[in-house]
This record gives structure tokens, C-alpha cells and sequence, in this order.
């Protein structure tokens, strides 16, 4: 079976986790300081912590904005789980804002519209977690400055988007936002294995990000809250958690960052072939902003005439990995208890209709890439 996405990873990366293994470091440690450092430099941010997963950097991003319950958190439906599920682990609520049917991101419109009708309800949300699909930056502009408005904090949950630049500037750098939040996950742009980050340019909340991923522990003696009676002496300062990240996966991260942009330039390649191969065909893609780099994480398509489960089960039995990104989290279960109907967003429940994501990872052959194209044309005329 041909995959959607694998990771791309080559004697250097094996190497970098052996050095680690030899060394008298294995958990969070100078490898993992340095990783930090990198990353922080590619992305034009002064602070990166690193967790041991995504959905963790999501999580301590919200508790060191302060999100709690009675507050409001609001998200993408097309989404995985986890950038809505931070906020309830925090106690808070969830709500949705609609996609941009040809961007298949955050539609700027629709927040605004929430916004205004929200704020006159007295129910504005605490936060918004904005999620760049695929790898496409949102409206970073327009969503930032409706944030400001209407004082709302702003994460982006980048999880597709490292390497991604909107109007010139690095997706991490925080320009526009409180927090920006990576994942190393094998299927996103580059692995840990286990792994992700959070960026911010504030470094009271770099502070408060450091003390949450280690059990609420503050070792610096400035501060403190009583005199430290020895070099043993820490204080648990409030309710944190292990979301450390290991050296060894450390050690991954930087020897993967080191080939990123020739990643990059391998998706781009093989979805500008998409594109053109498939361009005269009944399908759609995902809009190209030309004020932005995309990290193509994904190749989503559209099949907008035409059966999309009929078009996946025959790619699925022709062992072609395709895959359905997302379904839409406000029609999970879980959401549904909750109250959500799925005509609730109709953009979003459009788009979980038609999409189908096409194989697109660095290690991608040429020739397997034919095979894709070819079954899909065929499937298309079914
Ligand atoms: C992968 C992913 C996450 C979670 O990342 P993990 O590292 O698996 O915890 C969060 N949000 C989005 C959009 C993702 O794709």
C-alpha cells in the first residue's frame, strides 16, 4: 500500500539518535535545548519549548493563556480532534467557526460574523485556535486583527505548517499571534517520532510554558517564592504536568530539521505534478494564495462530481493510501453529545463530502506517484 504520508528518514537521523543513546543524557536535556534553539531561528521566534507531542504544546498553550472553565474556546471544524479537545481539557467550552469553502481554512468572514453577533450576546470567546490545513496559512491578517478587536487571544495550531510562510514571514514566528504550536507526529512535515513545540514572542508566558510541561517546577533562584536553603531546593509553584521532550527524540528533531526545506521542495514538486496531471479532470484543490508558502502536509482533493467513497474504495483496493482529512470534529460523537448538529456548518460538512487526500511524502516515487494518477483518472470514469 502506497501511504498518504511517511516519515523520510536516512542514515544521518539514525545517527544523531545513536549519539544520543551513547551519551549520559537521555531525557530532557542539551539536545533538547538546542532543538529548541533551532527550530526558534528557522521560525524568526525568540522562544520555543518543546513538548512530548502536539496535542501537549496545544494543551500548555491554553492553560498559560489562562483559559479555564467558563471561558470559550473556538476552532475549525476540519481539524483533528486535538485542537478542539485542548480547551475542554482545560474546562472550558467549545464552539466552531465555518471553513472558506476554497481554502478549506478558517473563513475570516464567518469569524467576524460570530464575533459581532457574540459580542453583542456578551459571550465572546477567550481564544481562538486557528489551524493551517495542510499546510496553507490562514488569513493570518484579517483573523489576527479580528482577534484584536474583540480581544481574543490567538493560537495557531501549525501542527501541518512548519516550514509555511505568509507574506514572507516564517509560520512560528508569532507575528500575528500569542502562541504558534508544531507537531512531530511521522505523518507531519518532520518527525521526533513523538514531539511538538510551542513558539510565542512573550516571555512571561515562555516562562509559564517552561514551568507547565514540568509539573509547575520553578528552579530559578530569582524566581522563587521563599530563600532556596540549598542547590537541592525547587518549589512546585502551581498544578503542571510531564510533557517533557526526550534528547533522543531531540536528537531526531535536529538532524530532520536539517533537511526541511529540501522536504519542502519535494511536496511542492509532487503536488504541482497533481495539479497539472489532474487539472482538466471534475476535480478541485485546495486554493493557491500567492502571498503564501504552503508545506503541503497534505493534497487534498475535492471530488466534486462524482462519488468520493466510491473513488476511495477503489484507490483503497488498488493499494493506493488515500485518506479523508477531516471528519468534521463537531460531528463526532463526543461533539454531538455536546449539542452540535451537523448543519451547524454547512461549508464544513460540504467539504467532508468531496475531500480525499492524494499520497504526498518526501520518499514518494515518481512512478508510484503515476500509479496514483493513473487509478484516479480511472476512478473518476466509474
Ligand atoms: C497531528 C495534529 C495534532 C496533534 O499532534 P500530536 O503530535 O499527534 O499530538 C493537532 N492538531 C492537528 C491539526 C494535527 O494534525
Amino acid at each position: 500500500m502506497i501511504p498518504y504520508s511517511r516519515q523520510a528518514l536516512d542514515d544521518d537521523d539514525v545517527q544523531s539518535v545513536v549519539d544520543v543513546l551513547r551519551s549520559d543524557w537521555l531525557t530532557q536535556g542539551p539536545t533538547c535545548e538546542l532543538f529548541e534553539g533551532e527550530v526558534a531561528k528557522y521560525c524568526s521566534a525568540p522562544y520555543a519549548i518543546a513538548t512530548c507531542n502536539g496535542t501537549a504544546a496545544l494543551h500548555v498553550a491554553c492553560l498559560a493563556l489562562g483559559i479555564g472553565p467558563g471561558d470559550t474556546v473556538w476552532t475549525t471544524p476540519i481539524t483533528f480532534v486535538a485542537s478542539a479537545n485542548v480547551a475542554k481539557y482545560c474546562g472550558a467550552d467549545v464552539d466552531f467557526v465555518d471553513i472558506d469553502p476554497e481554502t478549506f481554512n478558517m473563513s475570516p468572514r464567518e469569524l467576524r460574523k460570530k464575533l459581532k453577533q457574540a459580542a453583542s450576546a456578551h459571550k465572546l470567546p477567550k481564544a481562538l485556535i486557528i489551524v493551517h490545513l495542510a499546510g496553507l496559512p490562514c488569513d493570518l491578517g484579517e483573523i489576527a486583527a479580528a482577534c484584536r478587536e474583540y480581544n481574543v487571544r490567538l493560537i495557531e495550531d501549525a501542527s501541518h505548517a512548519i516550514g509555511a510562510q505568509y507574506q514572507g514571514t516564517p509560520i512560528g514566528s508569532c507575528q500575528y499571534s500569542d502562541a504558534t504550536i508544531f507537531s512531530f507526529h511521522p505523518v507531519k512535515i518532520i518527525t521526533t517520532a513523538e514531539g511538538g513545540m510551542v513558539l510565542t514572542r512573550n516571555l512571561e508566558l515562555a516562562r509559564k510554558l517552561r514551568r507547565l510541561r514540568s509539573h509547575g517546577i520553578e528552579r530559578d533562584p530569582a524566581r522563587l517564592a521563599r530563600p532556596p536553603r540549598g542547590a537541592w531546593y525547587y518549589e512546585q509553584q502551581e498544578l503542571g504536568f510531564n510533557y517533557r521532550l526526550s534528547d533522543v527524540h531531540a536528537a531526531l528533531g535536529i538532524s530532520q530539521l536539517a533537511k526541511l526545506d529540501a522536504f519542502l521542495s519535494r511536496r511542492e514538486f509532487i503536488v504541482s505534478r497533481y495539479t497539472q496531471e489532474l487539472g482538466g479532470l471534475d476535480i478541485g484543490f485546495q486554493k493557491a494564495c500567492s502571498d503564501r508558502r504552503c508545506a503541503w502536509h497534505l493534497c487534498i482533493a475535492q471530488i466534486v462530481k462524482g462519488d468520493r467513497d466510491t473513488v476511495f474504495k477503489h484507490l483503497r483496493s488498488h493499494g493506493i493510501g488515500v485518506q479523508v482529512h477531516y471528519i468534521p470534529v463537531h460531528v463526532q460523537p463526543y461533539y454531538q453529545s455536546l449539542g452540535f448538529t451537523p448543519e451547524q456548518f454547512p461549508n464544513s460538512l460540504r467539504y467532508y463530502q468531496q475531500c480525499l487526500s492524494l499520497p504526498v511524502f518526501p520518499g514518494l516515487q515518481d512512478e508510484q506517484q503515476t500509479r496514483v494518477i493513473t487509478q484516479l483518472r480511472r476512478a473518476l470514469a466509474l
